[in-house]
């Protein structure tokens, strides 16, 4: 059999959660027993979103090949079992520059560049290519942005070229479509799902199956409206409403819909209903966990939900291998600074500091890292978080009262975080930092070796700042245990305070391999400390 396509488009409306759809469909015809790729077109012109802020674009999330990614391949690698590379995901700015090149190079030569065909064909190059490296059965390509987005077009136009040339039983197009409901009217409205679809028929594209976004139920009358006005058969006019707990409901609330059977019968593809007893078991833990515990997660962007997206559904997975409820509290650094850490982080199981760049909170975080170290409080530090505990160990233990990292403070008399040598020399901004999986050897009787279970692991990074050997010494002999570093022992990549019930950061990010049926280690022991915490605290 040769690979099938599904093209996975977005309506109405940014931020439908087209790419759980994808994901979740992903999950229900792996578990068909199909091998699937995920992929991720993205129409803006940055080459990889490596250089954009949070506020533009959320979390960046990182692949073991060390490409710079969009979110959505966190749920794709949450929700399967997928191997994604830098081949999963293109931007417009990655098509433009290969046209470009190309045409420095002159494998155009005598012709006109133009959209149609040159950008149009790399775009379906990059299809073709996932096909041949993944030989996957089911490869989904999610179109970023919504229809009708002018950067969206040669997407499209590709799509349609590509699904003509691979033959009708062998491409399905999903549309992801909003169904907002008026308050006023009290009901839920068709029309701006038509207009979307009008939109995609315009430029020859047909859904074959409407994904509905929608607040409350879709009732027949509507299904069979939008079949009419849409040219999509009632039954492919599916619900997906918003979820009661959890997005990890998605796969199942699909199923129910039948969008997996839709998507089979339309590829022609004759495979066993989907086993997602698993799934199920998942969710149970979800929905009705036998503990809770409240987490507080210390950053600047707390006010954005997409910023630190799997470093929350870590803590959630880590809180599901625990049969543990997790309420996760955000807690702006810069609150700490004003009121004081005490009375900020008052009643938490654990807290947790993620990755950032750039100085502002920075003090608010040593605070919490010293509140946390100073209280028996469980402490998880994440690449930042790693290198706020090490500033504030240097401060208020060693007394080295004005210990920093050089990247927000270049003059600093004691730079316990200092650049990594590599990046010293490195003027370009994009994909430069130490990217991707390294290995890292853990050291016997620590912490990290008990919670991994292992002595050699594999993590991803995203810093171009590291601890600096120069005070290894220091540090050790107050008690700070090295407890990871990569194999030539030149980079320190754990760190842990074995006086303390759970104190312990990584130069890594866990939180990016970290999945609901696969809790990381360092998720999963620290929810458990989060909960004995918080047992101790209450027989005390
Ligand atoms: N800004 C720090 C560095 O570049 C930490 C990076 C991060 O947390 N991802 O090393």
């Amino acid at each position: 059999m040769g690979t099938k396509y599904v093209f996975v488009t977005g309506g109405v409306v940014s931020s439908l959660g087209k790419g759980l759809t994808a994901a979740s469909l992903g999950t229900l015809l792996e578990n068909r027993g199909l091998k699937i790729a995920l992929q991720k077109f993205d129409p803006y012109l940055n080459v990889d979103p490596g250089t954009m802020n949070p506020y533009q674009h959320g979390e960046v999330y990182v692949l073991d090949d060390g490409a710079e990614t969009d979110l959505d391949l966190g749920h794709y690698e949450r929700f399967t079992n997928c191997q994604l590379t830098r081949l999963n995901n293109l931007t417009s700015g990655q098509v433009y520059q290969t046209v470009l090149n190309n045409e420095r190079e002159g494998k155009y030569l005598g012709k006109t560049v133009q959209v149609i065909p040159h950008v149009t064909d790399e775009i379906q190059n990059r299809i073709h290519l996932l096909a041949e490296t993944t030989r996957a059965d089911v490869i989904i390509t999610e179109i970023g942005g919504t229809t009708g987005d002018i950067e969206g077009l040669p997407f499209l136009e590709a799509i349609r070229e590509f699904a003509l040339e691979v033959g009708p039983h062998n491409a399905v197009f999903v549309h992801v479509t909003y169904v907002p409901f008026i308050k006023a009217a009290g009901e839920l409205k068709t029309k701006p799902t038509q207009q979307s679809v009008a939109k995609l028929r315009e430029i020859g594209l047909a859904p074959h199956i409407l994904v509905c976004r929608c607040e409350k139920p879709l009732e027949k009358e509507l299904r069979q409206k939008i079949s009419l006005f849409c040219n999509v058969p009632f039954e492919a006019v599916v619900e997906e409403k918003d979820v009661d707990h959890s997005i990890y409901e998605v796969p199942l609330m699909l199923q129910r819909e039948r969008v997996d059977e839709l998507v089979c019968r339309q590829l022609r593809l004759d495979v066993p209903q989907p086993n997602m007893a698993h799934w199920q078991e998942i969710l149970r833990k979800i929905i009705a966990p036998q503990r809770r515990v409240r987490i507080g997660v210390v950053g600047k962007y707390i006010e954005l939900q997409d910023a630190y997206k799997s470093v929350y559904e870590a803590i959630n997975h880590g809180g599901i291998a625990n049969d543990c409820g997790v309420d996760i509290q955000k807690v702006d650094a810069e609150e700490i600074e004003r009121e004081g850490a005490a009375k900020v982080l008052h009643g938490l199981g654990g807290i947790l500091v993620p990755g950032g760049f750039g100085e502002r909170g920075i003090e608010g975080k040593i605070q919490a890292a010293r509140y946390a170290r100073e209280n028996g409080l469980p402490y998880l530090g994440l690449c930042l978080g790693m290198q706020i505990a090490t500033i504030e160990f240097a401060r208020h233990v060693l007394k080295l009262t004005r210990a920093h990292s050089t990247e927000f403070d270049p003059a600093t008399p004691h730079p316990v975080i200092a650049m990594l040598d590599e990046q010293t020399r490195v003027t370009r901004k994009g994909g430069t930092m130490r990217l991707g999986a390294q290995a890292c050897q853990l050291a016997v009787g620590t912490l990290a070796a008990r919670l991994y279970g292992a002595f050699v692991i594999k993590e991803r990074h995203r810093h171009r700042y590291e601890f600096n050997n120069a005070y290894r010494e220091r540090f050790a002999k107050a008690g700070f245990v090295f407890s990871g570093q990569t194999p030539d022992g030149k980079l320190v990549e754990i760190i842990e305070e074995p006086r303390h019930p759970f104190y312990i950061a990584s130069q890594f990010h866990p939180e990016f391999q970290s999945k609901p049926h696969q809790p990381h280690p360092l998720f999963r022991g620290f929810i458990a400390a989060a909960l004995a915490h918080g047992s101790a605290k209450t027989q005390g």
